[in-house]
């Protein structure tokens, strides 16, 4: 069985005692490869190597085109290599290769060439002052940065974590999800082939709680924590950041509201409302999981919804053809079966969906739910949607905001006004207006309340990854 290594001061290795845990195929339900288990002692080694590379090593100094170059040439193996990464994401928790190999590879890419770009182009301020005094500001990197990562976008969501704060001079342990640890290790290979030097990039595996997780959270030796992940562990994590003063950056859960006026155009608001709970089997943190529909078109809508969610191609991820795969773990199976079988005695409805063979679940549309109902304010993070009608422009902005998270909001309507007086009122990090998952690096990307702490992304990136200092010089 293939085996995955930690990779600590540019070289992949085993765990000290030699430790491991298997990593399962959602679809075969049946390990594949297996991973090496850290212990404390085995992440204070990544955190030591990573401390190592910072503070005598080139990289924060190498200067931004030089680490720009490897970071490129990093991304073209990412590129060169996208089959094996997509297809490794997929055994590891079954997302459909198409999104995969057809979407995360390349976001992947474009996340290190980006910040490669925004950290080398970056101005950084300069103040004249009247007092005939000089100030400006320098961005030096911050130094050993932890990131903790999700399985729901693995390699996605690791490069948005470790592009900045290497484009910027720190450098990385890594942790990624125990469900989703494979592509972890052969990004971290192909940095060595890259050329980045020893230490700069480490990855170490395990679990959370009382795990290398923890240990990492809890290490002495890091300056920075990225997190993204659930909000009850981002809570866990900020107590500890919070006692070692580490600045921490949490991405956490959502429970996105959909709102579609009846003055949308309904075959843009049906197209993007099925991607925007279905894809990735709904295992997404900006899932539009709350869909409201003015009444006027309820019912047409519905209609459409439904049948177009009927006619998704549910099956193996590793074809090209298949729009939904299985879930990603047994355990995150049995959390979605509960809400899908408690809907009835909660007072829903199904009109779709249900439970499918293995551990799929078929894309499942509820209507008629209590907005009290544990279905429309916990986060379900599967292919689970609530349906629910209303009235006034005021009341769907009402309902969109009654939740503790605020990670994103959608809004279909063809009336301009109306598109940014919601998009104002609304409580979230995002708002996507007639469309969904659009992104743009430079954005802001964020939480408020349960859904994070702070914001990454252009310059935000850069503000969380760098200790800015301001110069004052007399002229
Ligand atoms: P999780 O919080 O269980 O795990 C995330 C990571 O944290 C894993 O690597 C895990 O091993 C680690 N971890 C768990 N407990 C820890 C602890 N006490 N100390 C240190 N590390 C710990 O989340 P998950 O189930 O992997 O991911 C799903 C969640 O992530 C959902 O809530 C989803 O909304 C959220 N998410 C948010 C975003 C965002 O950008 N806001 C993106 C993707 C996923």
């Amino acid at each position: 069985m293939e085996f995955f290594g930690h990779v600590i001061d540019g070289e992949e290795v085993a765990s000290k005692d030699g430790a491991r845990f298997d990593t399962v195929d959602p679809w075969t339900r049946r390990p594949w490869a297996q991973v090496a288990l850290a212990s404390p002692d085995d992440v204070e080694r990544a955190v030591a190597s990573a401390r190592r590379a910072f503070d005598d090593g080139p990289w924060p100094h190498m200067g931004f085109a030089e680490r720009g170059r490897l970071l490129h040439r990093l991304a073209d193996l990412v590129e060169e290599h996208g089959r094996e990464l997509g297809g490794a994401d997929t055994r590891d928790m079954g997302k459909p290769v198409s999104q995969s190999v057809g979407n995360d590879v390349g976001r992947a890419a474009q996340n290190l060439r980006f910040f490669a770009d925004h950290a080398r182009l970056s101005a950084a301020d300069r103040l004249p002052m009247d007092s005939g005094h000089h100030a400006y500001t320098v961005h030096g990197p911050a130094g050993v940065v932890a990131a903790i990562a999700p399985w729901n976008f693995p390699l996605m969501l690791e490069t948005w974590k470790v592009a900045p704060a290497l484009a910027w001079g720190n450098t990385v342990v890594l942790k990624p999800a125990e469900d989703s640890p494979a592509t972890a290790t052969m990004l971290a290979r192909l940095a060595i082939e890259a050329g980045l030097p020893p230490g700069v990039f480490n990855v170490v595996h395990g679990y959370g709680p009382e795990s290398a997780g923890q240990a990492l959270t809890e290490s002495a030796g890091i300056d920075r924590i990225t997190f993204t992940g659930a909000s009850s562990t981002g809570r866990a994590i900020a107590r500890i950041a919070g006692g070692n003063l580490v600045p921490v950056s949490l991405e956490l859960g959502g429970k996105g509201a959909n709102v579609v006026f009846a003055d949308a155009d309904l075959d843009t608001a049906v197209d993007w409302s099925i991607r925007a709970i279905f894809t990735n089997a709904g295992q997404v943190c900006l899932a539009g999981s709350r869909l409201y529909v003015q009444r006027e078109v309820y019912g047409e809508f519905l209609d459409r919804f439904v049948a177009a969610a009927e006619a998704m191609v549910i099956g193996d991820p590793s074809d090209p053809d298949t729009q939904l795969g299985p879930l990603a773990s047994r355990s995150h199976f049995e959390k979605v079966r509960r809400y899908v079988e408690t809907v009835e005695a909660e007072g829903g409805r199904i009109r779709t969906g249900g439970l499918d063979s293995g551990w799929t679940v078929r894309p499942t549309v509820v209507t008629d739910m209590p907005q009290d109902a544990p279905h429309c304010r916990e986060e379900i993070f599967g292919p689970l949607v609530v349906v629910s009608p209303f009235d006034t422009e005021a009341e769907a902005v009402a309902l969109a905001n009654d939740t503790p998270y605020g990670l994103n909001a959608m809004v279909f309507t063809e009336n301009l006004s109306r598109a940014h007086r919601v998009s104002a009122a609304l409580r979230a990090g995002t708002v996507w207006v007639n469309c969904f998952f659009i992104r743009d690096l430079r954005a802001p990307f964020g939480g408020v309340g349960a859904s994070g702490v702070g914001r990454e992304g252009g310059d935000f990136s850069r503000e969380f990854f760098t200790e800015p200092k301001a110069v004052v010089m007399q002229i």
